[in-house]
């Protein structure tokens, strides 16, 4: 370490806000914290971010070349994947191999991925996990612009006097773009805030009107307000008349949805749509802020068209704080599109037509381009299924877990001839069915840029020491496409050469025809390279210092310059209810996780806000199911167990699952095992947030806790398990539906207790707690009940750190009560100073009655601000239940 400086400016691991983040040496590690001069976000940080520091061990790391689970050489490993390769394009066609990659990869890996598959092998074969993201986005776009251009800037929203937000739980998956929303709405209170959603979300605490719409109907509603600016002569004339094409068929197409039939099929009441309509033609200024919920969808292009006409018929476009803005969910999601990472795609905003083919040809000088679209990610592991497909490499991204049909997916893994995996971890649902894992850096130890939404080009740096025989992913994948015999063109010594290339080919024979322009950045140094700041692209001799905003001159990158409005005719989802599966399913992410939780997993700070998979239901759905139960979860084509999460705040007919947890962290609870694969026929994105479902009660005979010293535990051979881990300690949470005949027993079969002392509670029929020691150190502490045991937490985790404890201390302590030290913190609420929701109620009721009051006193909600809906909840709640003579 060091090599390094004493602090290192580098860009977020996860969203695709694409915070900067200086990490800072500490004695026992890195604090993270955010850089104030980064555009994204000007110093804040949300949670995730600010534990980066906690999530830097090597624990269950990938660190050396597997070939069938058993360690192998680098050259041994290279050898056989480019001879598996090889092998298989020579008797099947270069078809028959394909790329898997990620918005996790840098661009520079990116660039060579596809450099290889598209420029050498001949295949467009090469998708991305950002396929499931954003790709409805980038044919919005694309239709509407020509290109895939993000219009806006985060800077933007300072700006508004509106904005949208639909499909976007923006307070949890965006935690910094919704702050810097939350901080314009206080400094100039007259900016509305409209919030899209079926369910109300933690965003709604600062909107001044929520739309609970049916879900998947947003194309109607964004139609009826289309129609009815159109009705109010709300829309600009002279710019639909200049500057875009289709505006007449297309506000036609929406006479059709009238105030009644929006209403109608929207759920909503004809009021609440006056209100709407009548904010937005109050706003000169508007942004509509867009996430997953409009693109996972059968019919995502067309939402995001719906969105951008309205943008393109009132003229709220290529104006200060005016756009239609697709969020992105991963870091690099940008980068992926900008090097062509979609099957659709060749690089640098390139398309299949012969004219980019052969100005592709001679930029790479290869004569063996894709000459057609590859497959998406839905239908490239269907053809993996079907053996059409007999070679993939998948590289930083789990889609065992992470796909629609997931379970289908694994099977056809488990059949295909030859699966590689570039990977950080050894043991995900992915890398357990590959044939050949290869060890990959990951955040810290990898240097290189990712885009962020707002296509802001940012430095990801190292500072941590390359562990083990780990390797970036540009030079595993040159090092494959040397051995298949394309040496010069993958030579690449430094990511700053991948870069150079990369700026070179987006600027070659361009002339303003393709928006992704870095042509200004084509001869930047290595150390220039290194010291490179934030910029947003086009970034070319018109505008070497970068362009925060797009379509400022009115001009769209179509042959004859305007944009397009789309005529649109909304559709429903696929999958209905039906007396089978009455209820739909929503996905998406929980505020302190990330993707398949294999970095926030590290941090036992980040696990405590939601320790379990759950389900989010109305009560009146599933009666016979209280907070605390598990709940079987079942479509046509899987079932999960999960905790239940009655509230009365999720509609009626809807549940909401988180999409995180996978095989390494629960038994059962792998949310896209339940999904079919229906594909938007444009984009190809999976319907990921619209399925039937049921839930039953599912009858638990006995639930427990055990916590054990160690990170290794075997999770035990029960029906339901969750497991998180703790520092030094791993805590699961198990239920089964019979009860063991004798718990000291199943514990040593289970659990091995029997080398340790131990000491029992037995608690009739009710259930039954034991602690084990050895040499005075509490080696396990497990606690059976017939409901949902409540031990105290923190408690038992202080004492694995607090050896020889006294008989009292070791009394309570079986009671799974604090004998000595801190109190039971119940739920975290805020876990950037670690605030559970008992010293939160404490305070509520000693006078604390609102947020700020709460900050002065316990420090909550002052950080990163994402907890403050929530204690805004457990304010009213409190306060609901408090009677007079409570608050002294
Ligand atoms: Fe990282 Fe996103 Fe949080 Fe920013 S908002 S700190 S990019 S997770």
């Amino acid at each position: 370490m060091t090599d390094f400086p004493t602090a290192i400016s580098t860009t977020c691991a996860y969203c695709g806000v694409g915070c900067g983040v200086i990490m800072q040496p500490q004695a026992d590690g890195f604090t993270a914290s955010g850089e104030v001069t980064h555009p994204a976000n000007l110093g804040r940080l949300c949670v995730k971010g600010s534990a980066l520091g906690e999530t830097l061990s090597l624990q269950g790391r990938l660190l050396q070349p597997e070939i069938n689970r058993q360690p192998v050489s680098w050259s041994q490993a290279l050898d056989a994947v480019a001879r598996g390769i090889q092998d298989i394009i020579h008797e099947h066609g270069p078809e028959s191999v394909a790329f898997y990659g990620s918005g996790q990869l840098l661009t520079e890996d990116y660039y060579v991925a596809n450099k290889l598959m598209k420029g050498f092998i001949g295949s467009g074969n090469m998708d991305t996990n950002s396929r499931l993201c954003m790709a409805s986005a980038v044919v919005g776009y694309k239709r509407a612009f020509g290109a895939d251009a993000v219009p806006c800037s985060y800077a933007d929203l300072d700006k508004a006097d509106c904005v949208i937000l639909t499909g976007s739980n923006t307070a949890w998956a965006h935690p910094v773009v919704y702050q810097r929303i939350a901080q314009a709405k206080k400094e100039r209170p007259d900016m509305c805030i409209i919030v899209i959603d079926p369910r109300q979300t933690a965003t709604c605490d600062i909107a001044d009107l929520h739309l609970p719409l049916r879900p998947g109907s947003d194309a109607a509603l964004f139609c009826g307000l289309l129609n009815a600016m159109a009705e109010n002569d709300c829309l600009d004339i002279d710019f639909l008349q200049t500057h875009t094409q289709g505006a007449e068929e297309t506000l036609r197409t929406a006479q059709a949805w009238t105030l009644a039939n929006t209403a109608d099929f929207c759920g909503l009441s004809e009021e609440q749509l006056l209100t709407f309509y009548q904010m937005i033609s109050h706003s000169d200024r508007l942004i509509t802020l867009y996430s997953m919920g409009i693109n996972q969808s059968s019919s995502g292009v067309d939402k995001c068209n719906a969105i951008i006409n309205l943008h393109l018929a009132t003229g709220k476009i290529g104006r200060e704080g005016c756009g239609p803005f697709s969020i992105t969910g991963q870091p690099n999601a940008m980068g992926g599109r900008e090097v062509g990472g979609l099957a659709n795609q060749l690089a640098a905003h390139m398309g299949f037509c012969p004219e980019d083919i052969d100005r592709l040809s001679r930029f790479w000088e290869s004569n063996n381009i894709a000459t057609a679209p590859g497959l998406n990610a839905v239908d490239m592991f269907r053809a993996i299924e079907e053996g059409r497909i007999k070679a993939v490499w998948i590289m930083g991204t789990n889609p065992v877990v992470s796909l629609p049909d997931a379970d289908r997916v694994r099977a056809g893994l488990a059949r295909c001839s030859l699966v590689i995996v570039s990977d950080i971890m050894r043991d995900t649902d992915t890398t357990q069915v590959a044939h050949i894992c290869l060890p990959a850096l990951g955040w810290g130890e990898k240097n290189g840029t990712v885009t962020n939404s707002e296509r802001c080009i940012s430095r990801q740096r190292a500072f941590l020491p390359i562990p083990g025989e780990a390797r970036p992913d540009w030079w595993i994948i040159s090092r494959v496409a040397q051995r298949l015999g394309f040496s010069d063109a993958f030579s690449y010594q430094h990511p700053a050469e991948i870069f150079r290339e990369h700026a070179r080919l987006s600027g070659f024979e361009n002339e303003g025809t393709r928006a992704f322009d870095i042509s200004g950045l084509a001869s930047v140094s290595n150390e220039q390279w290194d010291q490179m700041r934030p910029i947003q692209w086009p970034v070319n001799t018109h505008a070497p210092q970068g362009t925060p905003r797009l379509f400022t001159d009115k001009k769209f990158y179509h042959l004859d310059g305007k944009a397009r409005l789309v005529p649109i005719t909304p559709r429903m989802p696929v999958n209905m209810p039906t007396a089978s599966y009455p209820l739909v399913m929503n996905t998406g992410r929980v505020r302190d996780q990330w993707h398949t939780m294999t970095r926030t997993g590290k941090s036992a700070r980040l696990m405590q806000h939601i320790s379990e998979p759950f389900c989010q239901f109305h009560p009146d759905d599933c009666p016979s199911a209280e907070a605390g139960d598990l709940l079987r979860v079942s479509s046509s084509h899987g079932w999960l167990l999960l905790r239940a999460q009655p509230d009365r705040l999720q509609p009626r007919g809807h549940v909401f699952i988180p999409m995180h947890w996978n095989h390494q962290f629960s038994q059962q609870a792998r949310v896209d095992a339940l999904i079919e694969a229906h594909n938007d026929p444009l984009s190809g994105q999976p319907e990921s947030k619209h399925m039937p479902v049921r839930i039953q009660h599912w009858n638990a005979a006995w639930q427990a806790e055990v916590f054990m010293r160690g990170l290794q535990a075997v999770p035990p051979l029960t029906a339901y398990w969750s497991k998180i881990t703790q520092p030094g300690i791993t805590h699961f949470t198990l239920a089964d539906s019979a009860k063991p005949a004798d718990w000291i027993d199943w514990l040593n079969v289970q659990f091995g207790i029997g080398k340790w002392q131990c000491q029992t509670a037995h608690l009739g029929d009710e259930g039954f707690n034991l602690l084990a020691w050895s040499n005075g150190e509490l080696q396990l502490a497990f606690y059976a009940h017939r409901r949902h045991p409540s031990p105290d937490r923190q408690a038992i985790v202080t004492a694995f750190s607090q050896p020889y404890a006294s008989s009292q201390e070791r009394l309570a302590l079986l009671g799974g009560r604090p004998g000595s030290g801190k109190g039971a913190t119940g739920a975290m609420i805020c876990s950037c100073f670690a605030i559970g929701e008992i010293a939160i109620n404490d305070a509520v009721r000693k006078g604390c009655h609102n947020v700020q009051q709460l900050g002065v006193k316990l420090k909550c909600g002052t950080n990163c601000g994402s907890c403050i809906p929530e204690l805004k909840k457990l304010i009213a709640r409190k306060l609901e239940t408090m009677t007079v003579g409570d608050d002294q």
